[in-house]
């Protein structure tokens, strides 16, 4: 294993930046390295070391072993605020550059790459720093007087905390794994997707140059069933915090059993979008379409089953189809692209996969179901936005999670019917209703079966409140007032200060005390 400490994570290689991984403070590069490619154009953007499982074993011993020092865990939490404060300074200085990094990873256009790149990154930064300042790390238990004792309650950190992260939001699910579980004072081992490391390597040079210490923030790149695979049976891991697919969710959560590891699973969703008779039909077509089409729907809190009433149905499509036509696909550096890529091949022919399926179960594509054509489409990856009526919720593409641009329009008569098919799915991450009655939109919300319900909204992840998923779209919750309760362990410690053996229940093994002579 070869260790250089340049400046910046990434080094030039034949005019192409080259990224290596970040373990115990220091750029590590290995025998592999591949090409990050951007899925607008298919060019390389950036190369990047990837790991064997001998990283992943060092990256966990660096973690480990700042995590036995005491020196990030014990550093006060105002000092731990104080290091994100400064990464929230530096990443402010370099939002234009970050954001088309971002869209040229991910293939997100430019406007939503600056906003979910970079933006909410900050913005939840912000919050967790906020959160360190103002949690609760030690409080009093009862003060007994039967027999004279007091308590206190710790919030104490886990040790070392793996994150899985996966390709679609690659730097804010990265911020969403590491930044509450250092600000708890636990250390961490990420492991970023290959397809899209960029961020969580920068991070780890903003970290360490904000005043973290070295190991306690390590960034292996690599794929899941080794990189990941290892990291989540890796006996000194105490705590696996992933975001994917329901699938992986599973195994990992199967392979954290090994030393009875902390999980929190954030999984995939097929979010209901109930429009009821009474909405304001202007922003509800304008919302459902949002509501798939973040990301060219690569998004896991996705809209993707929007919910009509029969009365409405025909008017609400065709006004939905006429504005979707509106909207421009192509070039993400473009400022006046809506559309961008979806992530790779294999990407692109599931969701292609998808459509077929959902013409051959009999539904019925309105708008869309293919691949734009066009010279600006001949390079990369792409899925036309894709509209299907005629769709029943027992239907493959209403049931499971296709992860693009997609949309499966359901009809239903009455309001029960209309809960009954929003949580009939195993899924359970997020759900709208759209009214002008909020009182009856919230009667409605009440009912759905899921983490994030939002009234005339969707994709409206705020920081203030806890997001993860009901059902087999997962377990714990990351952001929230609660957030740093994930990443940390609560310990009970007890004073018995009266002094007088007698009184205690030694008793109960001892029997009574020989009288003293
Ligand atoms: P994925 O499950 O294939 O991979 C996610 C991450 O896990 C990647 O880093 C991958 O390398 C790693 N991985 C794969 N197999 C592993 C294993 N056996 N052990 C450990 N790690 C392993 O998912 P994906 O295709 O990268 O991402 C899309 C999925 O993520 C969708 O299902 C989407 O809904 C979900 N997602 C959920 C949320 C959420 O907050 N609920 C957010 C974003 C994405």
């Amino acid at each position: 294993m070869t260790a250089v400490l340049p400046e910046t994570p990434a080094v030039d290689r034949d005019g192409v930046p080259h990224y290596r991984l970040f373990i115990d403070g220091v750029w590590v590069d290995t025998d592999t390295s591949i090409p990050v490619v951007d899925p607008a154009t298919e060019e390389t953007v950036v190369t990047v070391a990837v790991a064997a499982t001998e990283h992943v074993d060092a990256a966990v011993a660096a973690a480990e072993r700042v995590h036995e020092s005491g020196i990030w865990r014990n550093t006060p939490p105002a000092e731990r605020a104080a290091v994100i404060d400064r990464v929230i300074a530096a990443v402010s200085m370099r939002m234009d550059e970050l954001a088309v990094l971002s869209a040229k990873e991910t293939g997100m256009p430019l406007r939503v790459a600056g906003a979910i790149g970079v933006g909410f990154p900050l913005v939840h930064m912000g919050h967790y720093a906020q959160l360190t300042r103002t949690y609760e790390w030690e409080r009093s238990g009862p003060v007994t007087g039967q027999v004279l004792s007091a308590s206190f309650i710790r919030k104490e950190p886990v040790g070392v905390c793996a994150g899985i992260v996966p390709w679609n939001f690659p730097a804010l699910i990265a911020v969403w794994k590491s930044i509450p579980a250092l600000a708890a004072g636990n250390t961490v081992v990420l492991k970023t997707d290959e397809k899209t490391p960029i961020f969580a390597l920068e991070l780890g040079a903003l970290l360490r140059d904000a005043g973290l210490p070295d190991g306690a923030y390590n960034v292996v790149v690599g794929d899941g069933p080794n990189i990941g695979g290892r990291l989540v049976e890796h006996p000194d891991v105490r705590l696996v915090s992933f975001t994917g697919s329901t699938a992986t969710g599973r195994q990992v959560m199967a392979a954290a059993a090994s030393n009875v590891k902390r999980v929190v699973l954030e999984l995939g969703g097929k979010g209901p979008n109930i429009v009821l008779d009474d909405a304001d039909l202007d922003a509800a077509v304008d919302g459902s379409i949002y509501a798939f089409l973040l990301h060219a729907g690569q998004a896991c809190e996705s809209g993707t089953r929007l919910l009509l009433p029969s009365a409405i149905h025909d008017r609400f499509v065709a006004r939905l189809v006429k504005r979707l036509r509106t909207l421009k696909q192509g070039d993400p550096l473009d400022p006046a692209t809506d559309i961008g890529a979806v992530m790779n091949k294999a990407q692109r022919d599931r969701i292609l996969g998808y459509i077929e399926k959902g013409k051959a179960e009999g539904a019925t594509v309105v708008v869309g179901g293919g691949v734009p054509t066009g010279p600006e489409f001949e390079k990369g990856f792409w899925v036309e936005p894709t509209v299907f009526t005629g769709v029943t919720n027992d239907m493959a593409i209403a049931r499971e999670e296709i992860f693009g641009p997609v949309l499966a329009v359901l009809k239903y008569d009455s309001t029960e019917e209309a809960i009954k098919i929003a949580n009939d799915t195993e899924y359970g991450l997020s759900a709208a209703v759209w009214s002008r009655d909020n009182q009856r939109a919230l009667d409605i919300a009440r009912q759905l079966e899921a983490g994030s319900v939002w009234i005339n909204d969707f994709h409206n992840i705020s920081q203030y409140l806890p997001f993860g998923g009901f059902k087999q779209s997962g377990t714990g919750r990351e952001l929230g007032p609660d957030a740093l309760d994930e990443f940390t362990q609560d310990k009970g410690i007890t004073v018995d200060l009266s002094g007088d053996v007698s009184r205690r229940a030694y008793g109960l093994v001892l029997g009574t005390p020989p009288s003293a002579e």
